[in-house]
């Protein structure tokens, strides 16, 4: 098989990105290969597909087992046979693995630079013929990079003593000059063929934010966000603590990363984000290189990082699969004092003598500077990156919080009478966000069941972001052409005022950003969205989440939601169809194909089943599961329990905190409180009763803040309602 037929065949794609070709012939035909590739330009295929098309098995030195995992589930997946060989195996399970190595049952085999120099392992692979060695996140073999790792300096003195030293690749997403230099001098490449593809990631919009509250900030910005997942980076532990049980306190799942936890806690808790347990990691930046989660859609820095490298490799784990992600970055003059505190008494190099120290410190301080720039900049962000990292750019690129600050004044009359009407059309009871959704031609579930796609009104603002409706609608909120009602439903009505732009032909204008809007700004690959894709698109997600769920790999290892969205664009009717599809390769055409296709032919059939009750409202748990779902040992926020259910139910069904919360406060067990920081849901006399708990905590800045917990009498009450708070 050519090139070309194994990068259709295995990974389902039609032509390869920018600069992996050249590295690919080079390993093809002999040469060591060199790849500086920006984080989501595709490194991995660079050494994959040569080494299903060389004799011979292959090896990858990865860093990370968490990486390891992700790249042999995908590997598998697509029909290919590898293994990966790190401290997660026990001792048996080691022996075995390296026993059916031996009988070249892998292809490709991820190993642990560790374990290159043990015994074991050199007899194997003295044994066997290497068809390559690829050595993944190069930088960690530099001093000068940011992952410094000793072991990686093992490579050398592993391939020296080989019989025959096979051809090799080293890969990696930042380098210097100067830790390029290092990576083919210590890695001893033989003249590397070398790519370094532009820093540029055109599909991120970036973006810097000085609120006063960031807390606030961040709600806002997770509420824009429904439905997607993301990474915030705080710079202590503490915060991430604070940040974490206040989102969860606000009903939205979020999940812990830090050096301060155990090795299984972090473990879960990576695991809870990367299977789509939960949308949000709150995490330090010791939640990293091992990520290569493709759906992430924002990376938010609570707190700004110590320098650009920083940033920009931990923003760009935003967007790998090439849709359009956001990169917000919070700034506070709080965030220079913290990181210069950093530099001055962090690292206490002892090996180091005064006056390279003095100079570290001073690059670093040098650094920091830079970073601070960025955030105060009004020039393009884009182009302050990418000169920062020495390449050159333009200085406009209509794609981040500087080039799309521009507002101007926009009639917005159509938009006015359309949302009016809506509001009219569906009688007054509804709020923003069910009429936003409306006017957007959305589809869950409460559209269908009243039958509001049915309104004229529907779909009619489909062009319109969501953002730039809410905008809209609190802008006629403001002038009293709608009225709020004062309860927690927040419903919206007409005014009086309303019929001077529904009859009397009055115009309205506002302030908008201009048209280069961010939510807008589609890659080139992106599928068109309209009504009946999100529909599809949403059970397509839901199928994808049982299949990942029964073989217990993260959903985007099935397929990316790229490819969910190439399948609503195109409506494959046979398997060959689904195969034009980018992202469907042969092996998962033939074993999930025809789920995929009958899901999409149900959607597509001309008469739908009117009004099918929803499979939430037939669910239920065995007592079994209870039992199972329980925390017994300390009351656990919300959030806790429905992403317990929801890793039960293969996080097909969405039971979220936000559902529960809202039911406990129509039911009245929860009841809003109006304080200085904003209203708070706590238990009300008959929520204590049924063992909910309201605490106060206070946060890193002083603020007091409450968070409601449910002991185990309350987590079984909730059980047992399920079937109602999901109807
Ligand atoms: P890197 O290691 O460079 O950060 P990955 O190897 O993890 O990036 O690839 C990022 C994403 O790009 C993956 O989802 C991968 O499937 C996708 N990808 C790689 N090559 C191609 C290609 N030629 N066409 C389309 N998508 C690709
Ligand atoms: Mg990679």
């Amino acid at each position: 098989m050519d090139k070309l037929g194994a990068l259709k065949q295995y990974f389902g794609y039609d032509s390869f990105r920018n600069g992996q070709e050249t590295l690919v012939d080079g390993l093809l035909s002999g040469r060591d290969v060199f790849g500086v590739m920006p984080t989501g330009a595709g490194k991995s295929l660079c050494f994959q597909l040569p080494a299903l098309m060389l004799e011979g098995i292959t090896l990858v030195i990865s860093p990370l087992i968490s990486l390891m995992k992700d790249q042999v589930y995908s590997l598998n997946q697509a029909g290919i046979r590898a293994a990966y060989l790190n401290s997660s195996l026990t001792q048996g399970q080691y022996r075995l693995a390296l026993e059916r190595a031996r009988e070249y049952t892998y292809k490709i085999i991820y190993v642990a630079p560790e374990r290159l120099l043990t015994e074991e392992f050199q007899e194997f692979a003295r044994h066997v013929k290497l068809a390559m060695i690829a050595v993944d996140e190069a930088h960690c073999v530099s001093q000068w990079g940011q992952d410094f790792r000793p072991s990686y300096l093992k490579i050398r003195e592993f391939t020296d003593g080989l019989p025959v030293r096979p051809v090799m690749g080293a890969f990696t997403a930042t380098a210097t000059e100067q830790v390029r230099s290092d990576v083919v001098r210590l890695l001893n490449l033989r003249d590397p063929v070398q790519v370094s593809t532009g820093f540029d990631r055109s599909n991120l919009y970036f973006e810097v934010q000085k609120p006063r509250d960031k807390f606030s900030a961040l709600l806002k910005l997770l509420n824009e966000a429904r439905e997607q997942c993301g990474i915030v980076y705080c710079s202590t532990r503490k915060t991430v603590e604070e940040v974490c049980d206040r989102l969860n306190a606000e009903g939205i799942p979020a999940a812990r990363y830090h050096a301060g936890l155990s090795d299984r806690e972090r473990r879960e808790s990576q695991e809870d984000f990367l299977f789509d347990r939960v949308s949000v990691m709150v995490a330090t930046n010791a939640f990293g290189m091992g990520i290569d989660k493709s759906n992430v859609s924002f990376v938010i820095h609570y707190n700004m990082p110590k320098d650009m490298e920083s940033y920009y490799q931990e923003a760009g784990r935003a967007g790998r699969d090439g849709e359009p992600a956001r990169c917000t970055l919070f700034y506070s003059g709080q965030d220079v004092r913290i990181n210069q505190f950093m530099l001055q008494n962090g690292r206490d190099n002892e090996e180091l003598d005064e006056a390279t120290r003095a100079l570290i410190l001073q690059r670093d301080e040098e650094r920091l500077k830079k970073m601070t720039f960025y955030c105060f900049t009004d020039d393009c962000l884009r182009a302050y990156i990418l000169r920062y990292f020495g390449e050159s750019a333009p200085g406009y690129c209509g794609n981040c919080g500087s080039c799309c600050a521009d507002t101007e004044e926009t009639d917005i009359t159509e938009d006015a009478r359309k949302i009016l009407a809506c509001i009219q059309q569906s009688g007054e009871r509804f709020g923003a966000a069910m009429l936003t959704e409306i006017l957007r031609g959305g589809g869950n579930d409460r559209i269908y069941r009243y039958g509001l796609d049915a309104l004229p009104v529907y779909g009619s603002l489909s062009r319109r972001t969501e953002q730039q409706i809410r905008a809209e609608l609190r802008y006629l909120e403001g002038n009293e052409y709608v009225s709020t009602s004062q309860d927690e439903y927040r419903v919206l009505g007409l005014t009086g005022k309303a019929e001077e732009i529904l009859l009397r032909g009055e115009t309205l204008r506002m302030r908008l950003p201009k048209e280069t809007q961010p939510a807008l700004k589609k890659s080139k690959a992106a599928a068109p969205q309209g009504p009946v894709d999100t529909r599809l698109f949403e059970r397509l997600k839901k199928l994808r989440a049982k299949i990942a769920g029964a073989q217990g790999v993260p959903a985007y290892v099935v397929f990316s939601d790229a490819t969910l969205r190439g399948m609503c664009a195109r409506l494959p009717r046979t398997r060959q169809e689904l195969m034009e599809v980018s992202g469907v390769g042969a092996e998962k055409a033939a074993r999930y194909g025809e789920r995929f296709l009958a899901a999409i032919a149900e959607e597509e059939a001309p008469n739908p089943a009117p009004a099918a009750i929803p499979e939430e409202e037939k669910f239920q748990l065995s007592e079994e599961q209870k039992e199972q779902l329980i925390f017994l040992d300390e009351p656990v926020p919300v959030s806790f329990l429905t992403k317990k259910i929801a890793s039960v139910t293969g996080g097909a069904y969405k039971v979220s905190a936000v559902r529960v919360t809202n039911w406990l406060l129509r039911q009245g067990y929860l009841m809003e409180q109006h304080t200085a920081g904003g209203k708070m849901r706590v238990a009300s006399d008959s929520g204590r009763k049924i063992g909910i708990l309201t605490e106060e905590r206070e946060s890193e800045s002083g603020e007091v803040y409450r968070i409601n917990l449910y002991d185990s009498t309350a987590q079984r009450f909730l059980l047992d309602h399920l079937g109602e708070i999901l109807s």
